[in-house]
């Protein structure tokens, strides 16, 4: 990252997320559980939701919690999707995924080419880093096996 001033503040919310996460809690009783996995570099996380619904069929994320081992990174960006979805619809929720993802994957994208990001922007230093995409995406990945029912565990290929 060039702009150090950035660069501080990953090093901030990272040290921060990663020592004391938000949300780090299984739910007793939640409407879908996912489970993902990082082989690269063993970062595991299981990620809870509960929903209530909206109109229209539409779906939102009224309680969401995670539990997980890994890297600083893995854990700190699984809290910051945590406080980034819960209370969302399903849309919004799978609109900020879109966001972080294209944030973090595509450096021709500029950081002013997002809306809502809000916090999420400190992470985007990690695109320059290709071996922590993986464990920066894993919370995510896992948080839409989490959305869809999806019971196979998620690996970050
Ligand atoms: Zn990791």
């Amino acid at each position: 990252m060039v702009d150090s001033g950035l660069d501080d503040l990953y090093q901030e919310v990272v040290m921060d997320h990663g020592s004391n996460p938000r949300n780090m809690h299984r739910l007793n009783d939640p409407n879908s559980t996912a489970h993902g996995f990082n082989p690269f570099c063993g970062d595991i996380v299981d990620v809870d939701i509960s929903f209530s619904k909206l109109d229209h069929g539409r779906e939102a994320i009224t309680e969401i919690g995670f539990d997980g081992k890994g890297c600083a990174i893995s854990i700190a960006s699984a809290s910051m999707m945590t406080e980034a979805v819960i209370g969302e619809s399903v849309d919004q929720a799978n609109k900020i995924f879109a966001d972080f993802h294209s944030m973090i994957t595509d450096k021709s994208k500029d950081i002013d080419d997002y809306e809502n990001l809000g916090d999420l922007e400190v992470l985007s230093g990690v695109a320059n880093y290709p071996t922590r995409i993986k464990c920066a995406m894993l919370g995510w990945h896992t948080l839409i096996a989490a959305i869809k029912r999806d019971p196979n565990t998620v690996k970050t290929e």
